[in-house]
């Protein structure tokens, strides 16, 4: 009987994405350009425009698309205290939206249910200012996870736009979960005011969800990040280290953070450009980053072959105490001890489905959880197994139910993720499979990707797939 060992346990506690990190305290990979902390990040994308129309064995791929050149652009400060268990922070992002509006609306996910249960509380520090003038909070009681703005002027489409704030977050000490302080430890997933709308619809109101995991939908956007810790901390967090405490992100729907005494690994993977990866392991951990290194290395690699380039010059692993998986954000996965096996794999493969290309965390979170399932298991060569597992009754054919119905389901993993790795594999060979996904990844690159998009790249390798997929309640 196919056992699934880790990653059931994993899928159970529910795992997370993360983005490309790199470690404060190690040699930066480039000292020369000494960006001022204020000046947005405004360098191209890192990402090869990858055309590999002329692979034999996935013709017709399409060049890589680009990350939106208006996408928003934040500058970030963080004032780290573990011992306090505080973040202090400050925001200043410019963007451009294409609906007209009156409001501006940044998500606050620790002021969700289950961050708030656990300890965490953000909490935005004096007035919010938008293009130079202190905006309304409009927000209402029902949701404190949604900071709604009314700005002093109505805001048309295409419009640049300028939103400056301060905020507090306090963290549980610990919780076992993304935002934790631990010890001499902090980790901190979805911890930050974030801009959230879907281009095209406008802002999203999906509710947060109670489960292990994200409800995030923030569009892909660029980040200039500055940390500052008391003295004898490292940090770890998505994007190019440049000098030490400052990171610039380029193309990434979110980033992560992590602080703490780090044990260090750094390697290259090739995939197929050159990615630094650094793997960190806080002192309470006590494992070597070794095989995570390794392993990181090897699937980045492998899978790149598969779905695509690796979309960023950097990749970073933090271990710290306090869970027992990992948590997915882009180039930075935020892991816990004893994770360098399938779960590991599984959060790597998320770069390309979650990271890469998005999707709304809220309503289609089987997307990115099938996908990612997929990378796994070919990584694994436990498609087989996923294939022979069964699922429970109850949820078969639900495949695509919303956070909200698996908030009040015990079968999110197998009614989510292994029932969409099993509809892909039902779809023919393996290596078709992912010559599908490669051309899904290709085509929604930096978006927030629906069922429909992967169906649409689907039946381009398979002309049957909308029939197929039916057959697990996929029907986009
Ligand atoms: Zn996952």
């Amino acid at each position: 009987m196919p056992v699934l060992g880790a990653t059931m346990l994993a899928a159970l506690a529910a795992c997370r994405p993360n983005g490309g990190a790199n470690l404060a305290g190690a040699p930066p990979e480039a000292t020369a350009a000494t960006t001022p902390a204020t000046t947005p990040a405004t360098t191209p994308a890192a990402s090869p425009a990858t055309t590999i129309a002329d692979d034999p064995a996935c013709p017709g791929v399409p060049a890589r698309r680009a990350p939106d050149p208006s996408r928003p652009r934040y500058v970030m400060t963080l004032d780290v205290r573990p011992k306090a268990a505080t973040v202090t922070g400050t925001i200043d992002v410019r963007f451009t939206l294409d609906f007209d509006t009156d409001r501006v609306v940044f998500r606050l996910w620790p002021n969700g249910p289950r961050q708030r249960n656990e300890g965490a509380f953000l909490e935005i520090v004096g007035p919010v200012e938008i293009d130079g003038r202190p905006a309304a909070d409009a927000s209402s009681r029902d949701d404190p996870t949604a900071l709604v703005l009314s700005a002093a002027a109505a805001i048309p489409r295409g419009q640049g736009v300028r939103a400056r704030l301060s905020f507090s977050l306090h963290l549980p000490q610990p919780a076992r979960d993304r935002i934790s302080a631990e010890r001499d430890s902090v980790r901190l997933g979805s911890f930050f005011p974030i801009l959230e709308w879907t281009p095209g619809k406008g802002w999203t109101d999906d509710p947060p969800t109670t489960r292990f995991a994200e409800a995030s939908t923030a569009p892909a956007a660029d980040f200039d990040l500055t940390v500052t810790t008391p003295d004898g901390y490292g940090a770890i967090a998505s994007g190019d280290l440049d000098r030490p405490g400052h990171w610039t992100a380029t193309g990434m729907r979110d980033v992560s953070l992590a602080v703490g005494h780090f044990a260090t690994a750094t390697g290259v993977a090739h995939a197929p450009d050159p990615v630094q990866v650094v793997v960190g392991v806080d002192a309470d951990v006590r494992e070597s980053p070794q095989p995570y290194l390794d392993r990181a290395i090897a699937v980045l690699e492998a899978s790149s072959r598969r779905f695509g380039a690796y979309p960023w010059r950097t990749f970073a692993v933090s271990v710290t105490p306090g869970i027992s998986t990992g948590i997915e954000y882009p180039g930075h996965i935020l892991h816990g001890p004893g994770t360098a096996n399938d779960v590991l794999t599984h959060e790597v493969g998320h770069q390309w489905f979650y990271a890469l290309v998005g999707n709304n965390q809220a309503r289609d979170p089987w997307l990115d959880e099938a996908l990612t399932t997929w990378v796994e298991a070919r990584y694994e060569d436990t498609v087989d197994d996923y294939q022979a597992t069964a699922i429970p009754a109850a949820v078969r054919g639900r495949t695509t139910e919303t956070m909200t119905y698996w908030d009040a389901s015990d079968a999110f993993y197998l009614g989510a993720y292994v029932q969409g790795a099993q509809a892909l594999a039902a779809l023919g060979p393996v290596e078709k499979v992912d010559c599908a996904l490669r051309i899904y990844a290709a085509d929604n690159a930096y978006r927030i990707a629906t069922p429909s998009d992967l169906l649409a790249s689907l039946v381009r390798v398979f002309p049957n797939a909308a029939a197929v997929l039916a057959r697990y309640g996929i029907r986009p």
